[in-house]
This record gives C-alpha cells, structure tokens and sequence, in this order.
C-alpha cells in the first residue's frame, strides 16, 4: 500500500492526526496492535483544557463534547478541615471540560468512520524502515495474518509509552529524562453520582484523594498507594473508606456517596521526555515521546496538542515538500511539553504525602499560598486550563 502519512496507533493521538490530515487533504493509514473494541473501553484520561475543546470544535468533532461534556469553572484543593475552590475562569478566563477518553475515542473512530478513513485494527510486529530516507515505510501482519507494507512520505509514532516508534530512534541520537515516584494511583470507576460539583484534590495525612466523574451518574476516584499494590488487597469497602476519610466525609455536612464500583486497577507514577520527538521522517506524538503523572491532567491534552502541531507540518511536507515546520516541530512540542511536565511534577509533589515530615509542611505551605494569594492560584489556574497551543 502507499499513503501520504503512515500512522502508528490508534489512540487519540493516531485517530486526531488521521482526521487533522484527511481535512488537510493528507491521506494516511492508521495501524494498530489491539482490536478496536480494546481500544474503545480503556478507561483512561477524563479532562479537557479549553484549547483541546476549541480545537475539537473547530475541526468539527466538538459535537459529542458539546452534547455530554461537562464544564467545569475550577477545582477544590483541600487539607484535613478546609476546602478552597479555585475558578479557573474568574483567574485566567479559561475552564475545562470533563470528557471521558473513551467517550473521545467513539468520536474519534465515527469520525473516522464517516470519512472512509483506512485504519488496520488487531495487527502485530509492526516495524519501521527506511526513516532517513524521504521514502519510508512500516511492515505489520494484520488481523488475518497477512503481511503488510505501507509506503509512505512520513511516518507518525502515535503508539503510546511501549510502541515501536520510541525505540526506533537511533539511541546515540537521543536523550530521555526520567521520574519515577514512590507511589501509585489506585483508581475506580463508580455507578454512582458524583459527591461533588468539580473535582476535589485532597492533600491527607493517609495520602493523596481524588474525586473525580465520567458524567452526571459515573464517579471516578482515586487514592495513594505504595508501589506494587495489589488491588485484590483493596475491598470495595476498604476503598470506600479510605475516600470517606481523605476526602472529608462529615466535615461541614458534606458527604461522600459510596456505589458500586465497576473498574478497579493500579497506575503507577512517571515523568518521562524522549527528545528530539523527530528522526528523519519519523515523528513521534502523544505517549510515544512522553508520560506524565495523571495529577494535572496533561496526558491527554499534551496528545492533541502534539498532532496539533504535527498535522500542518505533515501538510506542507507533503503536498509542497516545505521542509521548514516539520523541521521546527520537536523543538516548539518540547516547549509545551516541559511546561506540562513541570505542571504535572509540581501537583504530584505538592499533593502526594513522601513519609518526610518536612515535606509535608511545605506541602501545606504550598496549599496554603496557592488557596490565598491570587498570583499564586493564577498560576495554578493558567497551567491546569492549559496554554494555548503552540505554546
Ligand atoms: C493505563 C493508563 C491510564 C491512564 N489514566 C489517566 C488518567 O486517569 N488521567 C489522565 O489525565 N491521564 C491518564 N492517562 C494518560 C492518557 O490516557 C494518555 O496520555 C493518552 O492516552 C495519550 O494518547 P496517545 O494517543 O498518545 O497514546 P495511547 O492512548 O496510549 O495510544 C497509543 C496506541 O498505540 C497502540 N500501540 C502500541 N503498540 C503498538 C504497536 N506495536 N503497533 C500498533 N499499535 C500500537 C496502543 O494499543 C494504543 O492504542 C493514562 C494512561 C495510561 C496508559
């Protein structure tokens, strides 16, 4: 086969790039590992900054945000007896939007779908080739377990932390930066309506809390955990009330409403950068060049704002053989992709108890000036609701 771009993984990152080009004009061939009912129920990412709705929006998959998406103008920071609530829109005129992933992937595959877009599901052994060359391709088996070669002018590495792309960059021509901390997240999926308007962060002697929502009858919550947990430890009612006591169940009436949980894992903790997010005419996009913490919600939206970037880039390489955005795209991705790094680092730091007692009183010093001080909220705020893209 040959195509424009080829793409590697059909996360949001591949399927957003796929529908940026096809408006472009750019054809391309999404290739991915997992079978698409796989890759539709991954409960993962669940917000929105406002410049991923704007982009949506504007290239005409907001529709599904607009219809059961949920506004949000800020969040709550709390310690043990006081809840701050920080409005994001009154600080930096900018909010978010709760959006579960997977409701963006259905979008995403209609999307798709609707346009004729040709995406191999269910695939193995892909691999890259050729990528210092303006002609390379990607060979995989497909579903019936047919060999497969796609040429291409580009090929685009979408395929999350563990994929093929990341590890084809040449390693004497790379760097990485790495973080990994001391705890996890044990994270669930509630039938049961959510306790709170916006999503409340709370700082605990036990650990960190979240209580997050999918929708107006879906709760999502997390908690601490050490490292290398094991979630049949973690009964439903233990897990309940572990959250009861972090979040403040009783305290100024308010109530934490337990339901019945219906997805249970672990998510282990990691900053991650591979830089240059470019070889050749291999570009890397999304969790393929990094990973964030989930604690300042970036993972996602680091996502859209890569391929973003990437789609023009990809177009003028392409139609005009223009050389120069694509030549400027790891650089101006990495900006954006520190600051997010540094967001997500300094939430997880600031929220997650380490064992130093130390630590924890500039914990809540740190919780202190950014729930009182308006340049210090303000900070907050720009990060969390995101800087526009291209920042
Ligand atoms: C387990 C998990 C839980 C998360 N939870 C949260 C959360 O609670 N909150 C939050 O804000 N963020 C969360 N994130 C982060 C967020 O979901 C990601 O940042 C986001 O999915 C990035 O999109 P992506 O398209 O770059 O990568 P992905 O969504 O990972 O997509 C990559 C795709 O590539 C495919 N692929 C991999 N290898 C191959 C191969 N060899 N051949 C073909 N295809 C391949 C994969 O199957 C996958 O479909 C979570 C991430 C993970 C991994």
């Amino acid at each position: 086969m040959r195509t424009d771009v080829a793409i590697i993984g059909a996360g949001p990152a591949g399927l957003l790039l796929a529908h940026l080009l096809a408006q472009d004009g750019v054809e391309s061939i999404v290739i991915e590992a997992r079978t698409k009912e796989y890759v539709a129920a991954r409960i993962r990412a669940g917000i929105l900054e406002s410049s991923s709705v704007d982009l949506l929006r504007s290239v005409g998959v907001g529709a599904g945000v607009d219809a059961g998406g949920e506004e949000h103008r800020g969040i709550y920071l709390q310690w043990p007896s006081e809840r701050h609530h920080l409005d994001f829109v009154d600080l930096v005129g900018r909010s978010v939007w709760v959006y579960g992933q997977t409701q963006l992937q259905a979008d995403l595959v209609a999307a798709g779908e609707a346009a004729g877009q040709q995406a191999y599901y269910g695939t193995s052994d892909a691999a890259l080739h050729d990528l210092e060359t303006d002609r390379p391709y990607v060979t995989f088996t497909d579903s019936d377990g047919a060999a497969q070669r796609v040429d291409a002018a580009a090929i685009a590495g979408c395929d999350g932390a563990f994929g093929p792309s990341r590890a084809a960059m040449p390693a004497d021509q790379q760097e990485s930066w790495e973080r990994v901390y001391p705890f996890s997240w044990l994270g669930i999926l509630a039938d049961v309506a959510p306790s709170t308007d916006e999503l409340i962060y709370a700082w605990h002697p036990d650990g960190f809390a979240l209580h997050s929502m999918r929708s107006a009858t879906v709760s999502r919550l997390y908690l601490q955990v050490p490292n290398g947990t094991d979630v049949a430890d973690w009964s439903d009612e233990r897990i309940w009330g572990a959250l009861a006591t972090r979040l403040g169940h009783g305290q100024n009436g308010w109530q934490l409403n337990p339901g019945p949980i219906t997805e249970k894992s672990v998510l282990p903790m990691r900053s991650f950068v591979q830089s240059p997010m470019r070889h050749g005419r291999l570009f890397l996009a999304g969790d393929a060049a990094h990973t964030v913490p989930p604690t300042g919600a970036k993972g996602l939206n680091l996502a859209i704002a890569d391929v973003a970037l990437l789609a023009p880039a990809l177009g003028a390489l392409v139609h005009k053989n223009d050389t120069a955005a694509a030549d400027a795209y790891s650089s101006t991705a990495l900006r954006r992709v520190w600051r997010c790094e540094h967001f997500s680092w300094w939430m997880t730091s600031m929220l997650h108890l380490s064992g130093d007692p130390f630590d924890a009183q500039l914990q809540l010093s740190q919780l202190r000036w950014v729930t009182s001080s308006t340049a210090g909220a303000a900070g907050l705020a720009e990060n969390y609701a995101g800087l526009p893209i291209g920042f």
